[in-house]
């Protein structure tokens, strides 16, 4: 039998009457002769209400049991999905991610996928039955102990199950019809993309437009899984939506194909750091061993006497989700007290945000820093830190501005012209 991925995310499967509905496409798809795994997320709502229970119960929580509380949404609409198809006269049941096994590392809250066998699942599709619901976002680590995938992991479930079971197509129900140029709750002008590679993507992902999880598109690139986001609120054929896929299917070809955004971004700055070898390793190591995801990094040639005479100093900037700041504080402050690196300051900025232009077409052709510099300067935006790489684009600015400079930057690029 051909097989089919579907994912449903929260608000898709928001109530009763959307689970109802969303199986309702799962039996049409049954009905065109799929077996079909179902991966389905916890209902709208539910996962921030599960995290604010843990945090409210104990501010330093054991992330194993943070896991065992936050898994437990997505059980709930498994076993609902499983209900709903059965009710339709499917014959359906539901898995939790310990029951496949989805076996996964023990990071906790940002597990990894070890390994998913196949057998469970496969010997109940030849008993007969046609969909395996499977709960998304988590899993379970050699220790037996349940594990999540991050924020938004139920995405990454439904891809590594499309790789897993070779299934013909990964499809991703979601509020929204497709991939945009940009958020299109940010911009009205925003416009869907029939296709979009992989590539741009994942940068699109990793920049912030979270309609996909970034791992998710990493795993779909590396198994070349054909990937599509659609709407769970309207009709859909085998052309809706958007189709993440390699390159060289798409014929669309814009120098940048999206506009990104991160709202809750922080600038932190050393100044005067003791300018030697080793000093930006002294300065990284100490915040990667405290979790500190560190995104963009700049650092400047600085002036400083001391006794009469000069010495070579630095100022470093990095920046961070504004979340972390408060570790990140503590662990330039613990280094200082170690001995381990010497500033005279820390300065925190926690309004900025970052917005990303991002092409495949940037790779072979100039100027589009230039532009997008221009552009943001016509709209009177400050740029506090720029970071690029062959196909994206980034600048820290005042988040006050980031709708503004989405807005500007979509315009520039002509995005909204096909
Ligand atoms: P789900 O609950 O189905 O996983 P998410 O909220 O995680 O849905 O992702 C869908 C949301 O992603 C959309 O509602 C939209 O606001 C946002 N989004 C951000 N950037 C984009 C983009 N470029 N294209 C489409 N949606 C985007
Ligand atoms: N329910 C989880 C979350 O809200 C996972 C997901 O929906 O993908 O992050
Ligand atoms: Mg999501």
């Amino acid at each position: 039998m051909p097989l089919l991925v579907m994912k449903f995310g929260g608000t898709s499967v928001a109530d009763l009457a959307r689970i109802k509905n969303a199986a309702s496409k799962v039996r049409r798809e049954v009905e065109r002769g799929y077996d079909v795994i179902v991966i389905v997320s916890a209902m709208s709502g539910k996962t921030n209400e599960l995290v604010a229970w843990v945090e409210q119960t104990s501010p330093l929580f054991d992330a194993r049991e943070y896991d065992a509380v936050v898994a437990s949404g997505e059980n709930v609409t498994a076993g609902l999905m499983a209900l709903a198809l059965q009710e339709m006269d499917v014959p359906a049941r539901s898995w939790q991610g310990w029951q496949v096994p989805i076996n996964t590392t023990s990071a906790h809250s940002a597990a990894r996928f070890v390994t998913i066998p196949r057998d469970n699942i496969d010997a109940k599709f030849a008993e007969g039955m046609k969909v395996a619901v499977v709960a998304g976002f988590q899993g379970v680590s050699a220790e037996g102990r349940i594990t999540t995938l991050g924020r938004g992991g139920s995405d990454t479930t439904a891809v590594a199950f499309a790789a897993a079971f070779g299934a013909e197509r990964c499809d991703i129900y979601t509020d929204v019809d497709g991939v945009y140029t940009t958020d299109p709750r940010i911009s009205a002008k925003a416009r869907k993309l029939d296709r979009i590679a992989y590539e741009e993507m994942l940068e699109l992902a990793s920049l912030g437009a979270k309609v996909l999880q970034t791992r998710s598109v990493e795993l779909a690139m590396r198994y070349k899984v054909r990937l599509r986001v659609l709407s769970s609120f309207e009709e859909t054929d085998e052309n809706s939506g958007t189709l993440v896929c390699d390159e060289d299917e798409i014929m669309e070809s814009k120098v940048v194909s999206g506009v990104a955004y991160s709202r809750d971004e922080a600038k932190m700055t050393l100044l005067r750091v003791e300018d030697r070898p080793g000093i930006a390793a002294a300065i990284f190591g100490p915040l990667a061993d405290s979790g500190v995801n560190v995104d963009m990094i700049v650092q400047n040639i600085s002036e400083k006497t001391e006794d009469g005479k000069s010495i070579a100093v630095t100022d470093m900037t990095f920046s961070c989700p504004v979340t972390q700041v408060g570790r990140a504080r503590k662990a330039m402050e613990d280094a200082r007290k170690a001995g381990i690196i010497r500033y005279d300051e820390l300065i925190e900025d926690t309004d900025v945000a970052k917005v990303s232009v991002v092409g495949i077409g940037m790779r072979s052709h100039a100027g589009v820093a230039a532009t997008m510099f221009k552009a943001l300067a016509a709209e009177n935006v400050n740029i506090k830190v720029i970071a690029t790489s062959e196909i994206k684009i980034s600048v820290l600015i005042d988040r006050k501005y980031m709708e503004l400079a989405v807005q500007a930057l979509h315009d520039t690029f002509g995005l909204d012209k096909a």
